[in-house]
């Protein structure tokens, strides 16, 4: 199976996490370039891994998964699925190094709206937040 390339996106571009910002200051920082998987708070790691599926980056994606959980590889996004935005409703933190993030995402598959709502855990190791896994609201 051939890796789809990442959708292109300009660094003036609105970041597709719905911050409000441009990506290069949001997601982009941390997706690519010298601060690189440093981003600086779980919620910071929460909305670039939304941006890296949006974008289609499955190795940043993995490389913010926690080692314990991480998947041997991911799903490229099934093909018509459109991802039309975040919501982060609450971030709370367990001490330093644990956080939870919970969020909703909405997408769009064959003209039909789905929606994610998740808890998602995430902890600190040596200054590198990392996804560890979630919980689905139903
Ligand atoms: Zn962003």
């Amino acid at each position: 199976m051939t890796k789809p390339s990442p959708d292109p996106i300009s660094p003036g571009a609105a970041c597709p996490c719905g911050s409000g910002r441009r990506y290069a200051e949001c997601c982009g920082r941390w997706h690519a370039g010298p601060q690189h998987l440093a981003a600086s708070t779980a919620e910071a790691l929460m909305r670039s891994r939304y941006s890296a599926f949006v974008l289609g980056l499955s190795d940043y994606l993995l490389a913010t998964w926690h080692p314990d959980t991480r998947p041997s590889g991911l799903e490229p996004n099934e093909p018509g699925l459109r991802w039309l935005g975040l919501e982060v409703r609450k971030c709370a933190t367990q001490g330093a190094d644990r956080a939870t993030v919970e969020f909703v995402a909405r997408s769009k598959l064959a003209g039909r709206a789905q929606r994610l709502h998740e808890t998602s855990r995430f902890v600190r190791e040596d200054g590198r937040w990392y996804y560890l896994d979630g919980e689905i609201a139903r």
